[in-house]
């Protein structure tokens, strides 16, 4: 069973746990497990000082050797990742093999990361001028802001700092104020690679503690040129047009309401594993947990059917044991807007089955997942809640469900159970899904890293992780090299002194 013994297995200090201003709190039973130290608001202009000083260094070391810390780093986490995991599930309830899973997840994107060190490709373009060449380079960018949320307490911001690294730039972390723990712990984890590589400049890797407003203090700062955040569609309203002002730039991963279509030519046993996983997979707190069942009227009842006796079955409760599969929500507030949003379903003429405060450990926010049949989609169904609701809703036509999908404000994550190809193919050009991600008889949940990650509209249009999504952490440059002994301008203009 994992405990406060994992925070001193992980490095973490009696200094560091005790006497803060900030309370931590275990979702698994409610109770305080740390008070950490946060950081002041005017201390920030000297974190950022310390990482423009880091930069300055750091942009020179060549990108194969800045690999070569992240290899070390994801060297590190392989060592640590039970004592992480363990964290992961104590500050943010997930069980254990969840817990593992982002941590896993850490690994694979550092293993990304070290390849990606010696393909920071540039192209060379063909010139319209003799004697000319153009190419296109890339270069680091300078600090990277990354603020996180606590559902992910640890993956998305390795996602971002192995990336950023490699690129040359250094990275200030400011993660939930529900699961700085988990922060505390990877930036020990860190230390040991930097120690081993021996030649990172101070203040490569650092840590701002605190809520909304030290957020804000990298959200303002001209000298931090990107901005990578994750959390509510709320906070990116906030965020976006502030860094857009300062014309910084912004890597914004929001929230989702995410669809599955079911055809009728679905394979149900497969389309039935996929939704319970992704539906009620980390309670529904995923920002690509399943929300929106779309299926084939024909089917529909037997589906609900099967779903609700499967849902029936659903181990819930203390996420350390191995055996459960639906551990608690983040807090009290957050099963207090589950059950609002499925009174306001109700009264939109929602049948609710299950969504009843669970029994789990005392002090935890416990509930049964529950399934609800909606007759239209309405705007409590547009609403991201994060809590295990799935609204179900039933089509005639494919295109009336790709309507249904699409109408709703977020655009992260999407898939369809068919075994037409018609259909699937249909569901995955331009006139289909406008998500981000598009599946085809997979859940909407669990992305690989090879990918790049992220959604459109109110999802917030950011690209993370895999793919060219490094390219957010760069600066483009085109250069034209002259090496003839004529002027020409481009475009044939004559301009001749
Ligand atoms: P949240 O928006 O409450 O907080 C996220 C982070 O933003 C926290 O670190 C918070 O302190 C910070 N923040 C809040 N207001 C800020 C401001 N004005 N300026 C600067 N920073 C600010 O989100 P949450 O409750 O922690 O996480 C759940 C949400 O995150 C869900 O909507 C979920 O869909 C979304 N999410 C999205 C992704 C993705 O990749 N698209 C991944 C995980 C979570």
């Amino acid at each position: 069973m994992h405990s406060f013994e994992d925070l001193k297995k992980a490095g973490l200090r009696d200094d560091e746990l005790t006497g803060g201003t900030l309370t931590v709190k275990s979702p698994i039973d409610g109770a305080e497990i740390a008070k950490v130290h946060q950081t002041p608001a005017s201390d920030m202009p000297a974190v950022i000082d310390r990482a423009q000083e880091a930069f300055a260094a750091w942009r020179k070391v060549p990108a194969p050797e800045r690999g070569e810390l992240v290899r070390l780093f994801g060297e590190e986490l392989r060592k640590a990742k039970d004592e992480l995991g363990a964290i992961v599930t104590l500050e943010a309830g997930k069980i254990v093999s969840e817990g593992l899973g982002e941590v896993q997840e850490m690994i694979d994107i550092c293993d990304f990361a070290v390849g990606l060190s010696r393909q920071l490709y540039g192209l060379t373009i063909a010139s319209e001028r003799p004697g000319h060449r153009m190419a296109e380079t890339w270069h680091p960018m300078g600090p990277v802001g990354v603020i996180t949320a606590f559902n992910f307490p640890v993956a998305p911001w390795a996602w971002n700092a192995a990336l950023a690294l490699v690129c040359g730039d250094p990275v200030i972390w400011k993660p939930s104020e529900k699961t700085p723990l988990t922060a505390m712990a990877c930036l020990k984890i860190f230390a040991r690679a930097a120690d081993r590589f021996g030649k990172a400049p101070e203040g490569l890797v650092q840590l701002a503690i605190g809520g909304p407003e030290i957020g804000e203090a990298l959200v303002n700062a001209r000298e931090v040129p990107v901005i990578s955040a994750t959390g509510s569609t709320r906070m990116g309203e906030i965020v976006g047009p502030k860094v857009a002002a300062r014309f910084g730039r912004c890597i914004l991963e929001l929230g989702g309401n995410n669809a599955m279509i079911v055809a009728p030519s679905a394979d149900l046993d497969m389309a039935i594993r996929a939704i319970v996983f992704s539906a009620v997979g980390t309670a529904g707190q995923r920002c690509t947990s399943l929300r929106r069942l779309i299926v084939h009227e024909s089917i529909r009842a037997e589906l609900v059917e099967k779903l609700a006796k499967a849902y029936a079955s659903l181990p819930i409760g203390d996420p350390r044991d191995s055996a459960t599969l639906v551990g608690p929500l983040i807090d009290e507030g957050a099963q207090a807007a589950m059950m609002t949003a499925l009174e306001a379903a109700k009264a939109e003429g929602g049948t609710v089955h299950g969504g009843a405060v669970a029994e789990g450990v005392a002090g935890g926010a416990y509930v049964t997942p529950a399934i609800v049949d909606m007759p239209t989609q309405t705007d409590t169904v547009r609403a991201e809640t994060f809590a295990p609701i799935l609204y179900v809703l039933g089509y005639s036509e494919l295109d009336e469900a790709i309507a249904i999908q699409n109408d709703v404000p977020q655009g992260l994550s999407s898939c369809i159970f068919t075994l037409n190809v018609r259909e699937a193919e249909t569901f995955l050009s331009a006139v289909g899904s406008d998500c981000g991600i598009a599946n085809v008889n997979i859940g909407p949940s669990g992305a690989e890293i090879g990918g790049a990650f992220g959604g459109e509209k109110a999802t917030g249009g950011g690209r993370e992780s895999g793919s060219d999504a490094w390219k957010g952490y760069m600066r483009r440059q085109t250069s034209t090299v002259n090496y003839s002994a004529e002027l020409p301008l481009a475009q044939g203009v004559k301009f001749d002194i």
